[in-house]
């Protein structure tokens, strides 16, 4: 039986977040009344005339030098013509020949451990078009449809890959990784929910060891990774099946229906001469110079891959904490910053990725949004250090902490919550808790050791989790060892 290797390429669409539109001074705001942000410049009526926002072009540099990419001095935009009711001006403006970069690459990090690098052919800025809404699920069972134009005008950057990748789980790993790059460098929300990033997968198979590529699909309509991951898996199937029995592969768009796990052919694949693309008239070429590449080169922050490796190679964290604690630009500066007063990466990480993760997901909150700051985090670890408090106790002050925004010390004070370390006090305890658990004193006896980690449990109930835990277990030894 034939043995297939599927080719994937990737299209992403990245809606990039300036308060303005491209070409008029409407606003970006997602979520407003239908047709509440739309003017006579990206309605397109007769007589009117863009003018280009400086803000798209310099983010434009920013994901182009983010990706490694070559940023073309001179570029310019384009008209792509077609026909559909989401764009009044019945073309859209976006860049054909001379795209803002080219020839960029993305690193990803593959399950088993090694990289892989995946080519990017080109980012080109364009308009987004505007929003049909369905009167019921689906276009197709719909009795007729509504067009909101807020979004027409709204920029985006349209990240080309090379077709380098080979399984949905590439594909994966390297729109999350995109996706990363691009909000640490801050030109996008990147929220595939509201749209704000949206990815296309061209998708063909061919024989393992053929040079030659099959013939590719184009799917759309993928709303969430996992949604991206099933497509792609479909798609792959799809086509083997197809070829296997016989037929052959139509060059065409399909679209993704979530409900029924399947991809649905929406129309045969234009190509280029299509659209009949041409430079447009009413914009001069774009000349970017050397300082101001430069000048976005300064505002760069470290990028997510390099601060992986740093966290590994330098601070000894596993790749899974350093890929977890770098996540988003937030926890990684933060991060960052309480190293700088403690030097154990490992138990910043812990408390980072545990309790201080655990108690901003229930609050709905992110460390930057939250009450707190690095010194919070230095104190509560330094008050472990110094054994004025346990982990146990710590994670009563996280919330607390959150909730007022008071310093550590501060709330073990006020709340009493200071470590019991009292070896008297604590003695009686310990002995009144083996007076009332003979039989764990029995089972320990008889040499089941979990005895004691039930009786350290006792200690802490009655000290409501105030006693200092390695005490607890030192003397729960002794006394148990007399007995
Ligand atoms: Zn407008």
């Amino acid at each position: 039986m034939t043995q297939y290797e599927a080719v994937i390429g990737l299209e992403v669409h990245v809606e990039l977040k300036t308060k303005t539109k491209i070409f008029c001074s409407c606003s970006t705001e997602f979520g407003k009344a239908p047709n509440s942000h739309v003017c006579p410049v990206c309605l397109g009526l007769p007589g009117v005339l863009p003018v280009l926002n400086k803000k798209v072009v310099e983010f434009g540099i920013r994901t182009g030098l983010a990706l490694h990419a070559d940023i073309n001095r001179r570029n310019k935009f384009d008209r792509k013509n077609y026909y559909y009711p989401d764009l009044s001006k019945n073309f859209q403006t976006s860049q054909f020949d001379q795209p803002i970069c080219e020839h960029g690459a993305l690193t990803i990090d593959l399950e088993n451990g090694e990289k892989k690098v995946i080519g990017i052919t080109r980012a080109h800025m364009e308009e987004d078009a505007g929003k049909l809404v369905h009167n019921g699920n689906t276009i197709s069972v719909s009795s007729g449809s509504l067009v909101d134009y807020n979004r027409v005008g709204v920029p985006l950057l349209e990240i080309v890959s090379e077709p380098d990748m080979r399984s949905a789980e590439e594909a994966k790993a390297y729109v999350d990784e995109l996706k990363k790059i691009i909000q640490y460098i801050d030109v996008s929300d990147c929220k595939m929910e509201e749209g704000s990033l949206r990815v296309d997968a061209n998708v063909s198979v061919r024989p393992i060891g053929q040079i030659d590529f099959g013939t590719r699909t184009e799917t759309k309509n993928m709303n969430s990774f996992k949604a991206l991951q099933r497509a792609i898996d479909y798609e792959i199937a799809r086509q083997i099946e197809t070829i296997e029995s016989g037929g052959t592969i139509v060059q065409e768009t399909r679209t993704w229906d979530d409900e029924r796990g399947m991809t649905l052919s929406m129309r045969s694949k234009e190509e280029a001469h299509d659209y009949r693309y041409f430079p447009e008239p009413d914009l001069a070429p774009i000349v970017i110079s050397e300082e101001w590449i430069e000048e976005v080169r300064r505002q760069l922050p470290e990028l997510p891959q390099s601060r992986r490796s740093r966290l590994v190679l330098e601070d000894g964290l596993s790749l899974y904490d350093a890929t977890v604690i770098t996540d988003t630009l937030a926890m990684a500066d933060f991060y960052d910053r309480v190293r700088m007063g403690i030097d154990d990466a490992k138990s910043i990480a812990n408390l980072l990725m545990g309790d201080l993760s655990k108690s901003l997901n229930e609050l709905g909150s992110s460390v930057d949004e939250s009450n707190i700051d690095p010194a919070h985090v230095i104190e509560l670890i330094r008050l472990m250090y110094d054994g004025t408090i346990s982990g146990k106790i710590a994670k009563q002050v996280i919330p607390e902490m959150l909730k007022t925004g008071d310093m550590p010390k501060k709330i073990v004070e006020e709340k009493g919550l200071v470590q019991m370390s009292d070896e008297g006090a604590l003695e009686a305890i310990v002995l009144s808790v083996l007076q009332e658990n003979p039989q764990s004193v029995e089972d320990y006896k008889n040499g089941k050791d979990k005895a004691v980690g039930f009786l350290v449990g006792q200690v802490m109930k009655a000290t409501k989790g105030k006693a200092n835990p390695g005490l607890v277990n030192k003397l729960l030894k002794e006394k148990l060892s007399l007995n």
